[in-house]
């Protein structure tokens, strides 16, 4: 699926600028439409992404649970802030397509317990058990499985090593001076082949920009390095209208270690019964919120913050010594975080 490389004007019927989820899910839909769909990806391999290294886990719906469950506790978890319409949309149609699309289509192999059935866990503000997973490296099994996929597809051609330097529009690059009276057009992206070292015009009818997010402007951040946000910059200068880019949500808990990167521990290890603990041994998240260790994100980050400014330590602990309590084998449910402990001992 790597490694293909194109003319220096290429035309197809979308431009997909991003092979997440989010990328290679648009490429199988049109290219099941027949059409002629173009995936490119900035890095070397075209799994690189930030649903690479999601671990908790995707949200479907549980025992007990319904659509209008989810949606108040997105609407909770968005601090009655998220735009309702779009709340709905995900609560009813996203647990459907988890199912009738990566699973039945895609084949996502998301962990069973002893008797086949799916098992679910919990994360912040859920109420009820119903995130999908496969063991703490969901991301993975998932975009793996969408690539194998996307290169069987004959309609679709994926581009490593391209990046989309900027958006193509009649406005900005018409020869037609008067074109910028009209309606302002996309017609593909100038795009920069690191490997031949030439940009290259990827011409199409439409363009999809699915960049993932802009974590790593941050000094930590539990994002990949292409997570610099150059589809919000692209579709900025195209004119596009850009909201909430004040909202970034920080995942609470990292390992800190000095000479660590900060690797993400999953929220979903708190999902499970693990609890936060102050330097002094204090399960603090009691004090901050009735929901405890599973509060929204923002209340834990802001919470943590008020107990790291209490000492010259910088770091707050997490306690996931009950988990064998409850029946979960640490090691077994959440290999990838374990070892990656352990190479920091
Ligand atoms: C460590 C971690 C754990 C997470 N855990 C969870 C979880 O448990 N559950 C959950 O729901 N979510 C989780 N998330 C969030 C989730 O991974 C993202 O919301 C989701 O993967 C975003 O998908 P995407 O397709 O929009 O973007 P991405 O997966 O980031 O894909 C964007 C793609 O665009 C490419 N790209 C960017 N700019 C350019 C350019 N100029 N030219 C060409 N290509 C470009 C990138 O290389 C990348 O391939 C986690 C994220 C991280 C980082």
């Amino acid at each position: 699926m790597s490694g293909k490389t194109v003319k220096e004007r290429y035309e197809s019927d979308t431009l997909i600028v991003g092979s997440g989820i989010a990328g290679c899910c648009c490429a199988l839909k049109l290219a099941e439409s027949n059409l002629k769909v173009t995936l490119i990806n900035k890095m070397g391999s075209p799994t690189e992404s930030n649903t690479l290294y999601a671990q908790g886990g995707i949200v479907s719906l549980g025992e007990q649970d319904s659509s209008e469950l989810l949606s108040q506790d997105i609407s909770l978890a968005a601090d009655h802030l998220g735009h309702q319409e779009a709340i709905e949309i995900l609560a009813k149609e996203g647990p459907k397509l988890v199912n009738d699309f990566l699973i039945d289509q895609v084949g996502v192999d998301f962990t069973k317990n002893d008797k086949g059935e799916l098992q679910h866990t919990s994360e912040a503000v859920h109420s009820a058990r119903r995130v999908l997973f496969v063991k703490d490296h969901t991301g993975k099994e998932i975009i793996s499985k969408l690539a194998h996929r996307v290169e069987k597809n004959p309609n679709i051609t994926v581009l490593t090593n391209h990046t989309a330097i900027d958006l193509i529009t009649t406005g900005h690059h018409s020869q037609t001076p008067l074109n910028v009276y009209k309606e302002n057009k996309c017609l593909g992206a100038y795009v920069l082949d690191t490997h031949e070292n030439q940009v290259k015009m990827l011409l199409a009818k439409k363009t999809v920009l699915a960049t993932g997010g802009v974590g790593s402007l941050f000094l930590y951040t539990s994002n990949p390095a292409c997570a610099t946000g150059d589809g919000l910059a692209m579709a900025y200068r195209a004119g596009a209208k850009i909201i909430n880019a004040e909202y970034v949500q920080f995942h609470p808990t990292t390992l800190f270690h000095r000479d660590a990167y900060r690797f993400l521990i999953s929220e979903s290890l708190r999902g499970e019964g693990a609890r936060l603990l102050n330097l002094k041994g204090e399960h603090f998240m009691e004090k901050y919120d009735p929901l405890k260790d599973l509060a929204p994100r923002d209340v834990i980050s802001r919470a943590i913050y008020e107990e790291i400014s209490r000492t010259d330590q910088g770091y707050v602990m997490l306690d996931a010594g009950n988990l064998a309590d409850r029946g979960i084998n640490l090691p077994q449910r959440f290999p990838t975080i374990y070892e990656k402990c352990l190479e920091w001992e």
